[in-house]
């Protein structure tokens, strides 16, 4: 556990415990019973693998892996693969479960997973990383398949990682199993607009927010922190909306221009230059200033973590977009909900992106595939219902819209496990 202490008070950040508690808050307003709430809090399965790797100046090294699944009541698990050197079991454990309640949250008939390997990707070679992913996905193939599990890229893991995984999986079976993992190259059946997605999703519930708050997005201001494939993303779409984005960030700092600046610019600058810091004509602030800056929507899309008890009485914004994962801890939550500041939580602002991977999985079982137009207007309608379904519990019950979150997803799986029974 990392707590931290904020004018004497502790919180903790360690997201094991933080996805137990927001699991638990749902449980009480539901009333679900002391059972139910065992089975929907414990993952179905864990399995952790030994992954022995021939590195490339000759020396043999065994990595761990983990593959997690944590509920799969509404249909196979789907969720991210993670290489990172902080990779734990407890920690993929809550990741997995945050899937669960995401695929609930945006009604799409899948539970949730996780995997990851504990490793340092940036000091390993690529043909050192394929063998790694190709041995961990023959040790979790025992477990995963179009019918069952679904993975996807996560942290450190990418279109090519699924190329692998896909190729692994197929050469075990004999035949070409593109469903087995979803965000591919389109070339070995990914999907239009999957790269787009998450941030495009994000974009959706943003404009469902503004309409309902009365913003007028062509004359409102936004903040982004984290410029990678979601927060880029999100920028330049918010500005093709017309919203002024004033000031970004990535991992080497932040820019301001109160005029704003064009964000597609900004992502060319930083593919040449390797940050956005520099960006002519914006000044330089750091990654805690910009967090409290006066905009109308502020979208985290970096670390977990980022908004906390230290820092939630300083939010200046209308509305808080989480485009990453875990951004709020639970006490800045209550903070910003008693400011009446709008948290978008996690699970439905950053679900487009497995919305998409879901139509991904779809064209390829059916073999048919989708023009960008389709998948778009499908994605619009999924976020547009899911925003007005969490809405609708957020003002009925008078609770933060994270908490309406939790309590559709959570009553859907619920629901869904009473139905099913318990075998035998
Ligand atoms: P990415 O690696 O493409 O980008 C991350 C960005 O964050 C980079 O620009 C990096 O420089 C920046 N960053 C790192 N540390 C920072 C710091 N201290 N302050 C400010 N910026 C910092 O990752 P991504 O795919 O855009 O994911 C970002 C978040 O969105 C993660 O929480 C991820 O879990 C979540 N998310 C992504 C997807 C997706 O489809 N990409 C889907 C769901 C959720």
């Amino acid at each position: 556990m990392t707590p931290t202490m904020t004018q004497g008070l502790t919180e903790t950040l360690n997201a094991f415990e933080i996805a137990q508690k927001q699991f638990a808050d749902a449980a009480d307003i539901l009333g679900l019973d002391e059972g139910v709430r065992k089975k929907l809090r414990t993952p179905e399965r864990c399995l952790t693998v030994a992954i022995p790797t021939r590195m490339d100046d000759g020396r043999l090294e065994v990595f761990i892996g983990h593959r997690v699944q944590h509920n799969t009541t509404r249909g196979p698990s789907k969720g991210g693969i993670r290489f990172h050197p902080n990779v734990t079991l407890d920690e993929v454990k809550a990741l997995a479960s945050w899937m669960t309640w995401k695929c609930a949250t945006v009604g799409i008939p899948y539970g949730g997973a996780k995997g990851g390997i504990t490793c340092n990707p940036k000091e390993m070679s690529q043909g050192e990383l394929e063998r790694m992913t190709r041995r961990y996905a023959s040790e979790i193939s025992l477990i995963i398949g179009p019918e069952k599990d679904i993975p996807a890229p996560d942290v450190y893991t990418n279109a090519q990682t699924m190329a692998w995984i896909m190729d692994t999986y197929s050469m075990n079976k004999g035949y070409a199993v593109p469903g087995v993992v979803t965000g591919k190259p389109l070339a070995l059946g990914g999907s239009l607009g999957r790269n787009e997605a998450t941030a495009q999703g994000c974009v959706y519930i943003i404009e469902e927010a503004a309409k309902k708050l009365g913003i007028d997005l062509k004359t409102a201001t936004a903040v982004i922190q984290g410029y990678g494939n979601a927060g880029s993303i999100a920028a330049y779409l918010l500005h093709d909306l017309g919203v002024k984005i004033i000031a970004v960030s990535d991992s080497r700092g932040g820019i301001l221009n109160t005029q704003g600046f064009d964000p597609r610019k900004v992502l060319e600058f930083k593919n040449q230059t390797g940050s956005v810091v520099g960006f002519p004509g914006t000044e330089s602030i750091s990654n805690e200033e910009i967090l409290n800056l006066k905009c109308d929507v502020l979208v985290p899309a970096a670390l977990e973590n980022c908004i906390t008890l230290k820092n939630a009485v300083k939010i200046n914004a209308k509305i808080v977009a989480e485009a990453a994962n875990g951004p709020t801890t639970p006490g800045a939550d209550e903070i910003l909900f008693d400011r009446k500041i709008v948290v978008l939580p996690d699970i439905l602002a950053n679900a487009g992106g497995v919305t998409v991977s879901y139509f991904e999985w779809v064209q390829n079982v059916q073999e048919l595939y989708w023009d960008i137009e389709d998948v778009n207007s499908r994605l619009k309608k999924i976020m547009t219902r899911s925003f007005n379904d969490v809405y609708a519990i957020h003002k009925d019950k008078r609770i933060n819209m994270r908490k309406a979150a939790y309590v559709l997803a959570v009553g859907r799986v619920a629901e869904a496990f009473k139905l099913r029974g318990l075998f035998p």
